[in-house]
């Protein structure tokens, strides 16, 4: 099969000839119909994280079960699924108390198993479980969920990562309560997902922050009430003033360590932050100490602190509803052999969400 070979950071990805090997025990073969280019990827690829090369990224996408392992009973060729990178074992303590994304013993082959991707002799290493920059993904089936099949698998590949986890920041780590007033700090596709989040859950006030004048414009398409653009005023100093004191909740939807601290520093008394965007390894981010004696609170969010297998129906159901737009988030559909282009668009700041499709 096809797929974007990763070679290192800061080299271009190439497309190689891989093989894949047949799904063992509980293994999934899903064939790849579309996958978003999701900007943590890039993340890797620009260096501020590492994953050993050769390596296949991509982890956002949508397909059609093709072959099942022996021990799988829950899924069947021809079904459609969404893969989550949030793989779980079902055992572990955080899976047995709900918390199945946090899950501490992620399922692996056996360390005698074939490996499941090689290119050139050499095994490849499985980005995030799921390696979705490639025709074909081999898969625990803990890592995908069956959708309904009226649901157009470029719409679902979304879903797989920034939705999930921008609707998931606001409906399930912050749980964002119905008239309250809420920031978002970045439109990318993760935060046009958390400004969705909020308004589904009701917030009657909801402040975009970005600093591209599109990007706002797309975010008072998905929800947004109010836009602050970034570039050309202070976030913090508007939001205060748009709210009289600060917002209740705020989301970081970039990962920046200063759109971190600023995004603490816009709450009101008790409110709350979240940390969405991937902050590079290593950064502090810094914070007045004195505040916290207004019980302001910051905390983290993993893919939506989701239970994919639940959420993600829900989700298509909202879409099919009319209430989580998902139509308006595709900025292009591209082709494999254009990833490299589609993250400079993304570095640029050019798009919103791009899709690789695959025919
Ligand atoms: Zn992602
Ligand atoms: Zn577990």
């Amino acid at each position: 099969m096809k797929a974007a070979m990763f070679h290192g950071a800061h080299q271009p990805l190439t497309t190689e000839d891989v093989e894949i090997d047949k799904p063992i025990d509980h293994e999934v073969v899903v064939r790849v119909v579309a996958s978003g280019v999701c900007h943590s990827d890039l993340h890797f690829v620009d260096g501020f994280y590492d994953f050993p090369a050769p390596a296949i990224l991509g982890h956002e996408a949508a397909g059609i079960v093709e072959d099942v392992g022996s021990l799988v009973d829950d899924f069947a060729p021809g079904d459609h699924v969404i893969a989550c990178l949030s793989v779980f074992c079902g055992r572990c303590e955080y899976c047995l108390t709900g918390r199945t994304h946090l899950c501490a013993s992620r399922p692996v082959r056996a360390k005698d198993a074939a490996p499941r991707l090689r290119w050139q002799g050499l095994p490849v290493n499985q980005f995030a479980n799921l390696s979705a920059y490639a025709e074909k993904m081999l898969v625990h089936s803990n890592a995908i969920v069956k959708v309904r099949d009226d649901l157009p698998l470029d719409r679902a590949a979304l879903i797989g990562c920034g939705v999930t986890t921008g609707v998931g920041a606001a409906l399930n780590t912050a749980r964002v309560e119905p008239g309250s007033v809420v920031a978002v700090f970045g439109c990318g596709g993760v935060g046009l997902s958390a400004i969705q989040g909020a308004r589904i859950a009701g917030a009657r006030m909801i402040i975009a922050v970005d600093v591209h004048d599109h990007k706002l414009q797309t975010a008072c398409e998905l929800g947004a009430t109010h836009t602050v653009n970034a570039s050309s005023s202070d976030p913090v100093t508007s939001i205060r003033e748009m709210t009289n004191g600060g917002v209740d909740y705020s989301f970081e939807a970039i990962g920046l360590k200063r759109a971190a601290a600023q995004c603490f520093e816009s709450l009101r008394a008790g409110g709350t932050a979240t940390i969405i965007g991937m902050i590079p390894m290593g950064q502090k981010v810094e914070l007045d100490g004195s505040t916290f004696l207004r019980e302001k609170k910051i905390q983290g969010s993993s893919m939506g602190s989701n239970r994919f297998k639940v959420d993600m129906p829900k989700y298509i159901d909202f879409y099919m509803q009319g209430r989580l737009k998902l139509d308006e988030m595709i900025t292009r559909r591209l082709q494999l052999d254009d990833l490299n282009e589609a993250f400079r668009a993304m570095k640029a700041g050019e798009v919103a969400r791009q899709v690789l499709m695959f025919d």
